[in-house]
């Protein structure tokens, strides 16, 4: 059975050397007490809940799966024991306010247990990131009497959240959700509806089940304006944050029989007059509601890289056992038959691209949330306006663009096993298909890349790009006297002015044909995403250069990260100029044929 370990020196290499996550932290008061030692013993502790506890439920948690009996679902077999021990060990108030029983974490520490988690049981780890996304929701818009209510027991665990957006007909376009909230005399709502699709809507971990619900007032204005954000708790709670011990009118109808994420509960959830509290103002449910998509999108990211590690792990150490062919170098192993398959250039290829892609795509994912924090925490003002424009720009681009990479490193890592990689045995089927989904929900990666493509950069007019080339521009300039870095900083150059003039071309397209951007968007989202993967390996390539010349006793490990990041910018970089082409490429063949021609 393949077992998930966490890998924990590639992320103390990123914090420590490549981020250098102490200084951040010092700067910040609230953070300010977050040193190395309290991060690798949380990363330590973390990473034994991820091998120990979930990894080992993995592969049996997709074999049961969730099932479903009038109304009530049950989770496989030892993940309540599983979510009772994580909750109890303090995981799900980690990054939560202190004021109600958080522990007040940066969100790059949590970023990277989020990844262990997803990289050892993803479906465990949707149950948990659902419940952190809605007290982050609740934290930020909730009244001080529903965040006293609710926040300290779901940091305790013993309640959970949800996030109910999708209707029937409506998935992608929100703006025509038929959800409808009533208002009572006192105060509160009434919510009818059905939404579908529900991630940890029902299920058997916790006491209770929290929903954030997007609904709409009989009156409200049509379209996106008029969508209000609802708390509605599973079970009704007084207003000392107690059971009444009264059901509320919200029952699961069924729940999705699916390719992968299997012992995650997908639910219909159906709400018939069910209680609920307006959190935030009327009519600003959506974009209330962005705070925990933003939120859950960085995730998806991270289950992508999750998943993509625990793909390199079996496939790495099969590739260095299996024996087939042999060398085409004289290096042959002559004792044996056949050399192990790791001989083989393009073995080599399918694992150099897994690996390459996810140290990059971890980078990112730090890289992202350390603006989160420096959005949260930061004592200046212009630090945080930077920081915030910075996360706008990159969420849509590290959700799309880790998936699609943590997606094919499964499939890569699957491709190495040959036929052992297509059955069940070696955990990457599982992985291949848990994966999938990350390029599906909170918005498909198509809606990203038209995320980035159109409101965060053709309607500012590429502002927020010149954030990050500001960032990039300045890493380049406090590095101009390495030589060694000289070929690297000539790409990250070469590829800076790629995307600079693809935005142009853009720019240009949007004024003159309302299909450019959609045309273009899916394209520039993956030149986007490779510009951002080139300029974390400049920077990890700068950290792991001045290691080697300092760190005498880790040389082969800082020779191996040099040696990935130099394939990286040889063998993976190349794709911009195509993608640029692609770009240029405009709407017309896309739009040449008509409908009946499909
Ligand atoms: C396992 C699972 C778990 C989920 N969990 C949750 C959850 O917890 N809460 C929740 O609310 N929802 C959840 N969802 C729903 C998920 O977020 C939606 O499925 C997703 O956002 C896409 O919506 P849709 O399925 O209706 O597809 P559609 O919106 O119908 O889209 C179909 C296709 O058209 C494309 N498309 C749509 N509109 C446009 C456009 N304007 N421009 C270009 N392309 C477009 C899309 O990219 C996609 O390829 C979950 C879904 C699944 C399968």
């Amino acid at each position: 059975m393949p077992n998930y370990r966490a890998p924990l020196a590639d992320m103390q290499f990123l914090l420590r050397d490549v981020f250098c996550a102490e200084e951040l932290f010092a700067a910040m008061p609230s953070t300010a007490e977050v040193t190395y030692d309290l991060i690798d013993a949380i990363l330590e502790a973390a990473g034994d809940i991820s091998s120990e506890l979930l990894s080992t439920i993995n592969q049996s948690g997709d074999a049961e799966a969730c099932q479903f009996l009038n109304g009530i679902v049950t989770t496989p077999k030892g993940f309540k024991e599983a979510y009772t021990a994580y909750a109890e060990g303090g995981w799900c108030g980690l990054t939560g306010e202190l004021k109600y029983g958080g522990q007040g974490m940066p969100k790059v520490l949590s970023a990277l247990i989020e990844e262990m988690i997803f990289g050892a049981n993803s479906s465990f780890a949707l149950y948990a990131i659902l419940t952190t996304g809605a007290t982050l929701t609740l934290n930020q818009h909730g009244s001080d009497q529903l965040k006293q209510t609710y926040l300290p027991k779901m940091y305790k665990g013993k309640w959970s959240g949800s996030m109910c957006l999708t209707e029937p007909h409506a998935g992608t376009d929100l703006g025509i959700l038929t959800t409808r909230a009533d208002e009572s005399s006192d105060g509160s709502y009434r919510i009818t509806g059905t939404k579908i699709f529900i991630t940890a809507g029902e299920h058997d971990l916790t006491e209770n089940i929290i929903h954030l619900v997007l609904a709409k007032r009989p009156d409200a204005p049509k379209g996106p304006r008029g969508i209000s954000l609802f708390l509605v708790p599973k079970l009704l709670v007084d207003t000392a944050g107690n059971l009444t011990g009264q059901k509320n009118n919200v029952v699961c109808g069924s729940i999705e029989h699916k390719m992968g994420i299997k012992a995650s509960a997908t639910c219909v959830l159906n709400f018939d007059g069910a209680t609920g509290y307006l959190v935030g103002e009327l009519n600003q449910g959506l974009s209330n509601m962005f705070t925990m998509m933003n939120y859950e999108r960085l995730s998806m990211g991270l289950q992508g890289n999750g998943l993509a590690e625990s793909s390199y792990q079996i496939a790495a150490a099969y590739a260095k056992e299996r024996v087939q062919g042999r060398a085409a170098s004289e290096k042959q192993q002559s004792a044996r038959l056949a050399d192990p398959i790791l001989v083989h250039p393009d073995v080599r290829r399918m694992l150099l691209t897994m690996r390459a892609n996810i140290l990059a795509g971890r980078a990112l994912s730090l890289y992202a949330s350390s603006q989160l924090d420096i959005v949260k925490f930061h004592p200046d003002a212009f630090e945080r306006q930077r920081a915030g424009q910075l996360v706008a720009l990159l969420v849509p681009v590290q959700k799309a663009y880790c998936t699609d990479r943590g997606f094919e490193s499964c499939v890569l890592g699957q491709q190495t096993l040959g036929g052992h990689g297509y059955v069940a045995e070696w955990g990457l089927e599982q992985n291949v298909r848990d994966a999938r989904i990350a390029q599906i929900y909170e918005g498909t990666n198509g809606v990203q890349a038209l995320d980035l493509a159109g409101r965060k950069t053709v309607r500012c007019n590429g502002e927020l790009l010149q954030v990050l080339f500001t960032d990039i521009d300045g890493f380049i300039a406090a590095q101009s006297s390495v030589r060694s870095l000289d070929p690297f900083i000539a790409h990250m150059e070469h590829t800076k002015d790629l995307l600079a003039k693809a935005t142009s071309i853009l720019l240009t397209d949007a004024l003159d044909d309302p299909n450019a951007v959609g045309a273009a968007s899916y394209a520039y989202m993956e030149l986007m995403g490779l510009t951002l993967y080139c300029f974390m390996w400049l920077r990890m390539l700068a950290a792991a250069q001045q290691a080697l010349t300092q760190d005498a006793g880790n040389q082969e490990y800082y020779d191996g990260l040099v040696k990935t990041g130099e394939f990286f910018y040889a063998r993976l970089l190349p794709r911009a100029g195509a993608l640029v082409n692609e770009i240029k490429a405009g709407p017309a063949t896309l739009m040449a044929l008509k409908m009946e021609q499909f």
